[in-house]
């Protein structure tokens, strides 16, 4: 970590008044404000609503202030005043989380970035862009392209989401096979810690000396400090992208075409499957006009220098027809690649169309168990009587199985959150993940000890307190609660085995 603790706004919050009684909301209000503008502090109780969920609608907590910063400075001073007065707070960038990362803490703060939307630089010629935290995903490819250039990760909400809220989530999208999620293409990022000191990890050079802070820092969910500035790698925009959507009898032989196209030693872009229930809630919402009669669809993508790619792209269609497509289309233009894509990066929302609730889950699995483990979740779906929609990073084995359920009908919503946690423990069972991309937020913080031992626990738990002794950035995400100093403000009580081992030290 390098850099000097901003200063001067500091002082001004200090000169504000007197430091608050632990938990007191109304005076850091008032200090906060005599910081900041008016209109960048909230404390009206229908204003706090607005900000009540993230992307998983069915936790909601109303959170005691809401506040948006216009720079770095201005943020750190927010998180200093909230440790001043012993007050969690929790970062938020647009809000479209799925795990729960942003939900609110009642007697907290929310800072929440989207002030913070300037690109700062595009520089081609270092293949860099420097973006405040606020940023909307698509927009620093759109700020990029006329230079040729493009930042690769993109999850389908890209239209929305912002570059911090993707840091902290390590957020993956279609492209990731072959690109890396978003750990690959961070390469620094100022910080404001947990203590409120304004820090830098890393740089505009990949990879210095040192332990990698910034890696432990892309993916923390909030827990680690809140990115107010992050240096991203780009990329030349390809010289020929070729996208085939092919149509399949069922998921078996969609999961078989991809195994033997990664297996051959082809990596696409991308290689996305949407099985049939998928597909009729697409069609219901965008009429993406895919095959019909389809039990599951791959949309394959290559890109890279035109050889390269014609010849690959042969191989990929035969792979298709070897293993039971009845259909190939390949996109002629832009325009119908476009349509390819549509249903799918609508799908999540497409399930609307079909299903007034639903639970989206993100386990992963070795790419070779795809057939055996949607087979099961068909399997579980029919005994369980719930309907469970299909629709994924095949490339990746990461699952997005959407499990629906009528939140009005009694008993319902249970009956769903049981098949969802089934399928998790499935994809624990087969070598998988609890989450792929998403992260583990709230909402999947209980299935932790399922993945890992207490004595891996504990230990994350000493990284998390090296960073945030107090506990107060973004507390009850991630770790099962209450667990050690992660969850409690104040230090850790009790040592941990790696203290009493005298292999580390808590500081
Ligand atoms: C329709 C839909 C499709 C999606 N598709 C994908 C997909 O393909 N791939 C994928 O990976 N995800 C996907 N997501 C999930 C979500 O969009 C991503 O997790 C995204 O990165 C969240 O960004 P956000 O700005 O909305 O973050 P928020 O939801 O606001 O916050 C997410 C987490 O980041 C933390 N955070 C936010 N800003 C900062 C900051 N500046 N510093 C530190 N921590 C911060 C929050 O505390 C929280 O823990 C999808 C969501 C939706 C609704």
């Amino acid at each position: 970590m390098s850099g000097p603790a901003a200063g001067a706004a500091g002082a001004a919050a200090a000169a504000a008044g007197d430091i608050p009684a632990a938990g007191d909301i109304p005076a850091l209000a008032a200090r906060l404000r005599a910081t900041l503008t008016d209109g960048q502090v909230l404390t009206d109780r229908q204003q706090l609503r607005t900000f009540e969920c993230d992307g998983l609608a069915h936790y909601k907590v109303v959170p005691a202030l809401v506040v948006f910063p216009h720079s770095a400075d201005e943020c750190a001073t927010v998180v200093r005043e909230c440790v001043a007065a012993g007050v969690p707070y929790v970062a938020r960038g647009s809000g479209t989380g799925l795990s729960g990362g942003a939900l609110p803490h009642a007697d907290g703060v929310l800072i929440v970035t989207s002030q913070m939307r300037a690109i700062r630089s595009v520089s081609p010629q270092d293949e860099r862009a420097v973006v405040e935290p606020g940023v909307i995903n698509l927009d620093v490819s759109r700020a990029a392209k006329p230079h040729g250039y493009y930042y690769a990760p993109d999850p389908s909400s890209q239209q929305v989401c912002s570059i911090g809220g993707n840091v902290a989530e390590n957020s993956g999208g279609a492209h990731c096979l072959k690109y890396g999620f978003t750990t690959n293409h961070v390469t620094g990022a100022q910080v404001v810690t947990p203590d409120g000191e304004l820090v830098r990890l890393g740089g505009p050079a990949p990879d210095p000396p040192g332990y990698d802070l910034l890696g432990a820092f892309v993916g923390s969910e909030g827990t680690l400090g809140i990115a107010t500035e992050v240096t991203l790698r780009l990329l030349r925009l390809p010289e020929t992208v070729r996208t085939l959507l092919a149509a399949f009898a069922g998921t078996d032989e969609a999961g078989a075409a991809v195994s033997a196209i990664i297996g051959a030693g082809v990596v696409p872009a991308a290689i996305e499957m949407m099985d049939a229930l998928a597909i009729e809630a697409a069609e219901a919402a965008v009429h993406c006009g895919y095959p019909e009669g389809a039990g599951a669809v791959l949309i394959v993508e290559l890109d890279g220098p035109g050889p390269e790619v014609e010849a690959q792209f042969g191989h990929v269609e035969r792979y298709c027809r070897d293993n039971g497509a009845f259909e190939i289309r390949i996109a002629a233009d832009d325009t119908e690649r476009a349509l390819f894509w549509k249903g799918r990066k609508s799908a999540f929302a497409a399930v609307g169309r079909i299903s007034p609730d639903y639970i989206v889950q993100d386990g992963v699995i070795p790419r070779t168990a795809l057939p055996r483990v949607l087979r099961r979740i068909g399997e579980i779906s029919r005994e369980r009587g719930v309907r469970v929609a299909n629709v994924f990073h095949a490339g990746d084995g990461n699952l997005h199985p959407l499990v629906l359920f009528d939140d009005a009908v009694e008993g319902q919503a249970e009956q769903a959150e049981e098949v969802s946690s089934e399928i998790l423990a499935l994809c624990i069972e087969q070598g998988g993940s609890i989450t792929g991309e998403h992260g583990v937020g709230m909402d999947k913080a209980k299935f932790m000890p399922q993945m890992f031992t207490a004595a891996d626990l504990d230990t994350m738990q000493l990284l998390r307190c090296a960073f945030d002794p107090r506990g107060l950035a973004n507390p009850g995400k991630v770790f099962p609660t209450p667990r050690l100093c992660g969850e409690v403000p104040g230090r850790r009580k009790g040592a941990h085995p790696l203290q009493e081992a005298g292999l580390a030290e808590v500081f």
